[in-house]
């Protein structure tokens, strides 16, 4: 269990302290309409966490009211991932359809005690008569049928004596309260559909504001656990078990709400996955770019990789936005501590190792000092090679540490080699290096003196196997994508033609890797046969994404320092490292700001510093890992013309809306320059943000008239273009104008 509680967990004991219940109960109920996500696993970890804390159970049900969209292969999808993440739900799997008989009957109390009505208006009509959140609504000239005669339509909705969409039954309750979803809400509807389950039996279906109270009474569910967004149908929830008076001799169960997941780069709902799924643009609901649970198990993702994730993103009641390079984070730091290191080349180039003659096996162990495991291979040395292509440079840029025509390299495990001749065909393209080794160079008996700066990856020749790689990078290019047109085109590459060393193929010492230098590899749990092996990726060794996104050029390979030769980036030291989990779990920072700022004594220390000043830990972190490190480059701390408690003033009016987001750089470049205040900065320059909608309407008004093409595009269905005439206001205020404002002002004006 977590260190610090969170407010559901609270709750809990709180419940069980007071003896409101003697044992907890939670259930995951999902739709069977689609592969559960990630978003998913949330939600289990915290129904099947939580039960297991306090020693209850938990069940899982399929909530299957709606029969044109549900379906078994998505029932089996949802089974295997709760027990793929290692939890056990109690009992058999419970589906709502197994209780259409008890709905009914409690529907029909409803009506008998006058609390419910069939309506018959049209779609149309009920939603006017629905009212707006200023206006009460009206109710329906139906709604004044007796008992006898609502009892008599009922049962013949039920036996489907009417058209979908003819009558619905609804609860009779307020068509004027101020929560809208109280106005008389719908219970049952009529659907003439096949139903996966309970076949044709049913020509109503119940609503999941009817069915979902109701079940997890009968299943007597003591904690309700559901996503923000049914914050408002906790009204009618609480209605329907009170007014059929259940609760009153057992308890009765009570609703929660949490925030729901979200990570950037991807869409999350069902439908939206469903979309990419049909639009063929991902190979099935379990393509390893998906966040779905199917997508990374077949990726190579670990369970305990997504549970630690999922603890560490803890549990809040205001939606946000995860960075998806906390879960590539959580990923690694799983692998990091299991799998075996060995060796494949993507894209080899041939070195024939001129004065090499024989062959001998080499001893080398499948994990480094700092994992606690045993087990080495042996790698077959020979005087035919492949290295990287991108390991030998005849032009080396500075920094290049690996094979040139000057610098020799060490073969990781093996011998130091030197370049000798360089070989190219017609179009000068290079085809084969010819090199020398240092026989007394052998790695751990190395007396050659020779000096290298880095180890590369090879295989032997006649040894290697042939192997398809797919790497898989970020499905959207986009970090909020909106659907297919987001798609970044390079989402996978598929290599062919790989090579690796033998016993990965032969030992097989495990089904993932750490293939030294290029990332972590997944042994493909369909396509991937001893003939033809398939390997997928699973997670780089660091995180490269933030740096490509700056550049569109290919930007070169990160160079290999000294002390990473083992493809790993420079270990945390014990300090570091418990200062990084600190940030990413307690303060909820972003995987690379914590990195950088753990890493680093001056700025954790002027991060802390601020943060006992001012507690805003997001906005400051970026701050201090940004801006003020840029500073520090230069110059000492003592030296730096501001301070920490300076930084801290400037976030806080960047909190508090004084300024923005833009103008807080000006404002931080002005103190690095000045050293002068940040609040009689923003005084002096009257920097302080606009918020007030009647000085920013005539703004957008003028940038509206000035641009009537690009209106005309817009209400034609160019949404995008929204962001054009915000940039457009925000520039012509100099970057005052609040942004969130001319947001909403101008979606507004446009409409
Ligand atoms: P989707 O929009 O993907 O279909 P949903 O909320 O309709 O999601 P359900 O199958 O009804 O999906 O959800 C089952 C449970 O999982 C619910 O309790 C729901 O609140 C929870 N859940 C779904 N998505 C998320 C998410 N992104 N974060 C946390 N919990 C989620
Ligand atoms: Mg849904």
């Amino acid at each position: 269990m977590s260190e610090s509680k969170d407010f559901l967990r609270t709750i809990v004991e709180e419940d069980l302290a007071s003896g409101k219940y003697t044992e907890i109960a939670t259930r995951f109920p999902p739709e069977p309409n689609g592969f559960p996500h990630i978003g998913h696993a949330k939600s289990i970890c915290i129904n099947f966490g939580i039960a297991n804390d306090y020693k209850g159970h938990c069940n899982l049900r399929m909530d299957d009211t709606n029969p044109t969209t549900e379906d078994t292969q998505y029932v089996e999808a949802l089974k295997d991932a709760v027990e793929w993440l290692g939890f056990d739900w109690e009992g058999s799997v419970r589906f709502t359809s197994d209780y259409f008989s008890e709905l009914y009957g409690y529907a029909v109390e409803l009506i008998k005690m006058g609390k419910a009505y069939v309506d018959s208006v049209d779609e149309e009509q009920m939603r006017a008569l629905r009212g707006t959140v200023t206006q009460a609504g009206k109710r329906s000239q139906y709604a004044n049928r007796s008992i006898e005669e609502n009892l008599d339509l009922f049962e013949r909705m039920k036996n489907g004596e009417f058209e979908n969409g003819e009558h619905v039954l609804r609860a009779k309750i307020d068509m004027g309260a101020a929560n809208m979803k109280m106005r008389d809400p719908l219970l049952y509807r009529i659907r003439h559909a096949h139903h996966f389950r309970a076949g044709d039996a049913w020509s109503i279906y119940p609503m999941y504001d009817f069915a979902h109270c109701l079940s997890d009474y009968m299943e007597g569910i003591t904690h309700s656990i559901c996503t923000l967004e049914f914050e408002n149908n906790r009204d009618i929830y609480n209605w329907v078990l009170e007014t059929l008076g259940l609760g009153e001799k057992s308890p009765r169960p009570y609703q929660h709400e949490f925030a729901r997941l979200g990570i950037n780069y991807t869409v999350m709902s069902k439908r939206k996955l469903l979309e990419l799924v049909e639009a063929g643009k991902v190979s099935g609901w379990d393509d390893p770019r998906l966040p779905t649970i199917a997508g990374y198990k077949r990726r190579g993702y670990t369970p305990e990789s997504i549970l630690n994730f999922c603890d560490g993103i803890g549990i809040a009641k205001a939606n946000s936005m995860v960075d998806v390079a906390q879960l590539e984070f959580s990923i690694r730091d799983d692998l990091n501590k299991k799998v075996p290191r060995v060796l494949a080349v993507l894209d080899p180039l041939k070195v024939t190792i001129e004065n090499y003659d024989g062959f001998e096996e080499i001893d080398a162990p499948y994990y480094p000092h700092d994992v606690p495991k045993e087990g080495s291979r042996k790698l077959p040395f020979s005087k035919e090679i492949y290295i990287e292509r991108d390991d030998f440079n005849e032009n080396p840029p500075k920094g290049y540490y690996r094979l040139t025509t000057k610098q020799s390299v060490r073969l990781r495990h093996a011998y130091i080699i030197t370049c000798k001749e360089v070989i190219k065909d017609d179009n000068g393209k290079i085809v084969e290096i010819k090199a020398v080794y240092s026989p007394d160079s052998k790695s751990g008996e190395d007396t050659s003196g020779i000096k290298v700066k880095s180890a590369i990856q090879w295989v032997s020749a006649n040894e290697a196997k042939k192997v398809e790689i797919r790497l898989y990078d970020r499905l959207f290019k986009d970090e909020s994508p909106e659907g297919l047109e987001d798609i970044n085109p390079d989402s996978l590459k598929v290599i062919k033609n790989a090579l690796i060393e033998p016993a990965v193929i032969t030992d097989k010492p495990d089904v993932r890797f750490q293939f030294e230098r290029q990332g972590y590899f997944y042994a493909d749990p369909v396509d991937y046969t001893n003939e033809k092996p398939v390997f997928n990726k699973i997670v780089g060794l660091k995180d490269s994404w933030g740096k490509k996104k700056k550049t569109d050029t290919p930007a070169p390979k990160p160079q290999v320092k000294k002390e990473q030769i083992d493809g790993e980036v420079v270990a945390m030291t014990e300090v570091e490292k418990a200062l990084f989990d600190k940030y990413i779990t307690e303060l909820k920072l972003n995987t690379e700001v914590a990195n950088t700022l753990a890493r680093d004594e001056k700025l954790s220390s002027f991060f802390e510093t601020s943060l006992y000043e001012y507690d805003s830990a997001v906005i400051l972190a970026n701050l201090v890992a940004n801006d003020v490190a840029r500073e520090l480059k230069e110059i000492e701390v003592n030296n730096l013309k501001f301070n920490a408690k300076q930084v801290a003033q400037l976030v806080k009016m960047i909190d508090d809306e004084t300024i923005s987001n833009k103008i807080a750089k000006q404002v931080f470049e002005e103190m690095v320059k000045s050293g002068n205040n940040p609040i009689q900065i923003v005084e002096a320059k009257g920097l302080i943000q606009i918020s007030d909608p009647s000085k920013i309407s005539p703004i957008i008004d003028e940038v509206i008239a000035k641009n009537p093409d690009n209106v005309a595009k817009f209400q034609a269905g160019n949404t995008k273009l929204l962001g054009f005439f915000v940039g457009q206001v925000l520039k012509a205020t100099g970057g005052k104008a609040n942004p969130k404002v001319v947001n909403e002002l101008v979606a507004d004006k446009l409409k």
